[in-house]
């Protein structure tokens, strides 16, 4: 059994009142890692030390020198990709041929962060004044607590520290309650590279009680949250104690749309790809499938011969394609929603089911619903799991209609050859990220999050390590003559 301690301060520490909370192998129902549960004195000890940290030897480093730690972060994940990717894929049932590659890949944000830390410029203004040089500086915010969701834990622990980091940051990485091995793996990993104590620090916790008591801390100053919309009305609410800058990136139930003139072959790969892949547990899972008219039954027809091909199994296997839901409570919220929908008129076309071919594990079948309108339960609301809903479209108009009809705003996908179809409908589209004939693809040059219910502020790319800063205006007084009149504004 793995016992894992909170990594605050650069040491390893259990919580002061001696808790620990269990983690289940999803591809086996074993309990195999224990962690140490944060409370509220944990909570704050993690705070207080990256705040020293902030306000120490950290900030006295130059930009190049953060830089060089990103660098070794990176340079870390890539070597030890294989045994993280094995962890994440133990922890949370998502397959290690996707994980090991993940945990390789991102380290290309850390270097990305690297490049990007020594970059960010400040101004000299044209300021109205002859008396007066002015120039703007870009500051580090302070303080960042991180709060991040089971799924894709490094990328989405990747994308917040290293653009906090980059800036001169601190921050404090809450890892989820549901799995959170890989982060206290990665803490091991960053423990050796010699950043000064409390930069980073990795704590756990249930989320109404240390993530709370995290994003309301009076010396927390920015917050970078990801997970569910309900748990970020919360957040919002905490943040209210210490008016943090928050970002916000949430749920999605992404609409894929296939025109009839697209290459049907590729579309199959990519409507697969988008719900399919990670077993439907991402938050850009294309769960909402329109087709056009004409192509609905051939399309159809060749869909569910590709998911019955899909092979379930052990998720440390090369050769299987999906593995296990994360953990029961979504393999039952699935079971419901499903069970709801078909009493609402919703017809099932495959799946529907746990799969009953492996004996332990949360194995849930590749499902597709037809549903005459996308009002029914599984058709409208996010699922985190391998649910497709099919429905019907008649014409572009129609198809952007429907696109949209729907409270979340994080992806889309749209399949065709004609090039203007493609313009027009991702222009139309309320979502942050648009995929032309492809789906699912991260790059640290490619910023990421939504519109809508799905959440504000991005992930990636330039402009992010923007919003782990603060401009600061200084103004100089040229003049040889001493100030005139005190009581007036200039
Ligand atoms: P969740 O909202 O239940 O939990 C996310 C994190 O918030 C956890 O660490 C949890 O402990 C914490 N938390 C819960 N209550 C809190 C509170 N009151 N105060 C502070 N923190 C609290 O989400 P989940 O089930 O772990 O993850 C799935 C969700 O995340 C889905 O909705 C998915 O779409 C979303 N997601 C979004 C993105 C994105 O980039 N847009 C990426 C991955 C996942």
């Amino acid at each position: 059994m793995e016992k894992y301690k909170l990594y605050i301060n650069g040491e390893w520490k259990e919580s002061s009142t001696g808790k620990y909370f269990k983690s289940i192998d999803p591809s086996t129902e074993l309990e195999w890692a224990q962690f140490s549960e944060a409370n509220a004195d944990d909570v704050d000890y993690a705070v207080k030390s990256a705040h020293t940290a902030f306000k120490g030897e950290w900030s006295k480093l130059l930009a190049n020198q953060r830089g060089s730690f990103l660098r070794k972060i990176g340079d870390t994940l890539k070597e030890n990709a294989e045994h993280l990717g094995a962890i994440e894929t133990r922890d949370t049932g998502k397959m290690y041929k996707e994980t090991k590659f993940q945990a390789s890949y991102i380290a290309e944000f850390y270097y990305y962060y690297a490049g990007l830390a020594d970059k960010i410029e400040g101004s000299t203004l044209p300021i109205d004044k002859s008396d007066m040089q002015v120039f703007t500086t870009r500051e580090p915010i302070g303080v960042v607590a991180a709060i991040i969701p089971w799924n894709s834990q490094m990328f989405l622990t990747a994308v917040k520290l290293a653009p906090a980091l980059a800036m001169g940051n601190t921050i404090v990485i809450k890892a989820s309650e549901i799995a959170p091995a890989p982060l206290f793996e990665f803490a091991k990993l960053i423990d050796k590279i010699g950043l000064p104590k409390g930069v980073i620090n990795i704590i756990t916790g249930h989320g109404n009680e240390c993530g709370k008591i995290l994003t309301s801390h009076p010396l927390v100053e920015r917050i970078a949250f990801t997970g569910g919309v309900n748990t970020a009305r919360h957040i919002v609410r905490n943040s209210a104690e210490n008016l943090s800058h928050v970002t916000l990136e949430l749920g999605g139930k992404s609409p894929v749309t296939i025109f009839k003139d697209a290459n049907i072959e590729n579309a199959i790969n990519g409507v697969t790809a988008s719900i399919f892949g990670a077993s439907g547990q991402s938050c850009i899972a294309g769960s909402r499938l329109y087709l056009e008219d004409e192509i609905y039954n051939e399309f159809l027809e060749q869909l569910i011969s590709k998911t019955k091909s899909i092979l379930i199994g052990d998720p440390m296997k090369d050769e299987t394609q999906m593995g296990p839901l994360c953990t029961f409570a979504q393999l039952t919220n699935i079971e419901e929603s499903i069970k709801k929908t078909i009493n609402q008129g919703g017809k099932l076309i495959f799946g529907g089911e746990r799969y009953k071919e492996i004996k332990q594990g949360w194995y849930f079948q590749p499902t597709i619903i037809a549903c005459e309108n996308h009002n029914l339960p599984a058709a409208e609301n996010e699922l985190f799991g391998p649910v497709l809903s099919v429905m019907k479209f008649s014409g572009e108009d129609e198809a952007i209609k429907l696109m949209n009809d729907n409270t979340f705003g994080l992806a889309a996908g749209i399949f065709s050859e004609n090039s203007g179809t493609t313009l027009r409908v991702s222009k139309a589209v309320r979502a942050g990220i648009v995929f032309v004939n492809t789906y699912r693809l991260i790059s640290p040059v490619a910023p990421f999050g939504g519109f809508k219910n799905s959440g504000f502020g991005r992930e990636s790319g330039l402009e992010t390590v923007k919003d782990y800063s603060r401009i600061k205006t200084t103004w100089i007084n040229t003049s040889k003559k001493i100030m005139s009149d005190p009581f007036i504004i200039k």
